[in-house]
């Protein structure tokens, strides 16, 4: 018998070694006989002056003992029921080919995984490059300036996941999360990424997950191409039957996954062009926020601020705009982080965050996002890409050009003047930034409600609008600017045969949510059809 025990709290300065004590204290029996206790959850809990974790344990008994009915009364006592996994029963249309499988982030990955699991030998193919040149490439375009289109920080082996902070937090409450989890430690991630409730892995150790995924589905019987762009799809009489891969091959498919991600405007264009049903998206866009990481764990942890058993402090804070009904929000937060230049189109400067695995580079980053909806574009299909065109444009030109972006000072933004130096905290954004004002990039529509959630943030959270803090811009590519309607059984409510899947879809939003989407479309093509009998 397993009994979760919930609701274990330990002051930031006791010993885990103390939960067994703690455990058997809640289940009124002796520690000795408890034969085993593992972590199920485990949170920080800052809310007041003393700093506190709070833990859900997995305890099992000694010898099969067993506790009294009475017991599970409690409401933060529970048993723990054994999942048993159901294998998927096979769809009975056999395949003449294997599953297309277009792009290689996380849903991508996961779906291919998943099919090579059940014997589909699905075929991927990728645009960027595999890890080890795309590694080359995303440095020497942050050292240089250099960008290559089709292998950076968004285009690649890995999808965008891989140069990210590696945050797996999700709020989809689906359970393929936990197979997500299982799946990521066995091919890498730490295994506290399964109790943590903001669990996190790095660029560092995503990249050598991501590797490891690859080699399972080769092992398996899969393929994996890069530098193979989808340039066009086949179709006839409303069902496709395959793809154009580099404006020269022809692969023939009945079953087609589009994982392409955000970034993949082209392809936007492209079913735009095919009558695909496509239909505009709410999304958000603003700038990323830099605080030395000392000040955000002072604000957070408050006395325990540097205490060896703490983390780099994160936030997560909203503010809803009264004057013009829109929200704003910290968006991936990155404890420890960097702001990384990662445009995938030339001329054109993005934004985002990543960490290392250590979180220790002593700065603190978030996204600042404003919502934008298709009312500010005339509901227009391609309306909110021509937004982030324009502003990633804007703040190119800003920037100087060679991939500078433009950065403020909050304090100056506050005042809408042009900073001219960071005296107190250097962006770290590479290849460099030049001191500007966002006022001159950010519609008003932005900017005035940034403006408004500062001041309150800098209320809720004392020195976040402080002379500490800076601002680079742009981030737009939080998610999808539109989705590509899918009905029921996943499958493109105008084209059959073609699964969209993932961020780039619209029905996901992050890691972790990507990923299982790539499951749930898998899942859909087994349920459906047979493996093809041989490998196309
Ligand atoms: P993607 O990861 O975008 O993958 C799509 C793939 O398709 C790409 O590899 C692309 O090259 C390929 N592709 C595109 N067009 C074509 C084509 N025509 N032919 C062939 N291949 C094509 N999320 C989190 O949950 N936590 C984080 O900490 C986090 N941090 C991030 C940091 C950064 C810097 C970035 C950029 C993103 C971050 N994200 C984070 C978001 C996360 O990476 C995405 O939500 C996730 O990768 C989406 O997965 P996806 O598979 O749907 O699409």
């Amino acid at each position: 018998m397993i009994v979760r025990v919930h609701n274990l709290r330990l002051h930031v300065d006791e010993e885990e070694a103390l939960l067994i004590k703690k455990a058997a204290q809640r289940l009124g029996v002796n520690p000795e006989t408890i034969e085993d206790l593992k972590i199920a959850r485990k949170a920080i809990d800052a809310r007041r002056a003393e700093v506190y974790f709070t833990y859900h344990v997995d305890v099992k008994l000694k010898g099969g003992m067993r506790l009294p009915r009475s017991i599970f009364r409690a409401p933060d006592i529970s048993l723990v029921e054994p999942v048993r996994e159901e294998p998927l029963a096979l769809g009975s249309e056999r395949l003449t080919y294997s599953p297309l499988i277009v792009g290689a982030g996380p849903a991508g990955l996961f779906c291919a995984l998943t099919l090579a699991e059940y014997g589909y030998k699905p075929v991927v193919v990728e645009r960027g490059r595999d890890l080890r040149r795309r590694v080359e490439d995303v440095e020497r375009f942050w050292q240089c300036g250099e960008l290559d289109p089709e292998s950076n920080v968004q285009f690649g082996e890995g999808g965008a996941g891989t140069f990210s902070d590696g945050k797996l937090t999700t709020r989809i409450g689906d359970v393929r999360v936990e197979k997500v989890f299982k799946t990521l430690v066995s091919m890498g991630a730490p295994p506290e990424i399964e109790y943590l409730k903001n669990p996190h892995v790095g660029t560092d150790r995503l990249r050598e997950i991501v590797y490891n995924m690859r080699r399972r589905i080769l092992e398996l019987g899969g393929e994996i191409y890069f530098e193979a762009r989808l340039t066009d799809l086949i179709a006839e009489g409303g069902h496709i039957k395959g793809a154009v891969i580099n404006d020269a091959i022809e692969v023939d498919a009945e079953v087609l996954v589009l994982a392409v991600g955000h970034s993949a405007r082209d392809v936007y264009r492209l079913l735009y062009r095919k009558g695909v049903s496509l239909t505009p998206k709410a999304f958000a866009v603003g700038v990323r926020i830099e605080h030395p990481q000392a000040l955000i764990d002072r604000i957070q942890y408050g006395k325990y601020a540097g205490h060896p058993r703490l983390p780099a402090a994160e936030y997560r804070i909203t503010y809803q705009d009264e004057e013009t009904g829109r929200n704003v929000y910290s968006f991936c937060m990155c404890p420890g982080g960097y702001v990384i230049a990662s445009a995938s189109g030339e001329n054109q400067v993005v934004v985002n965050g990543m960490s290392y695995c250590a979180r220790d580079s002593g700065v603190a980053n978030s996204a600042l996002l404003v919502t934008v909806s298709p009312k500010d574009w005339d509901e227009d299909i391609l309306g909110g890409v021509a937004l982030q065109e324009k502003m990633e444009k804007a703040a190119y030109l800003l920037g100087g050009g060679g991939y500078r972006a433009p950065a403020q000072k909050v304090v100056d933004f506050l005042m809408r003047q042009e900073s001219s130096s960071f005296d107190r905290l250097q962006p770290t954004y590479r290849p460099g930034v030049i001191p500007a004002n966002l006022d001159r990039i950010l519609p008003d529509f932005i900017a005035e409600p940034l403006r408004r959630a500062l001041i309150d943030f800098d209320r809720r959270m004392p020195g976040f609008a402080g002379k500490e803090a800076v601002l680079t811009g742009v981030e737009t590519r939080s998610s999808a600017p539109l989705r590509i309607l899918r009905g029921e059984d996943f499958q493109s409510v105008s084209l059959k045969g073609l699964y969209p899947a993932g961020e780039g879809a619209g029905y996901a939003g992050g890691i972790v949510s990507a990923a299982v989407d790539g499951i749930k479309v898998a899942e859909q093509i087994i349920r459906t059809y047979a493996p093809p009998a041989k490998k196309t």
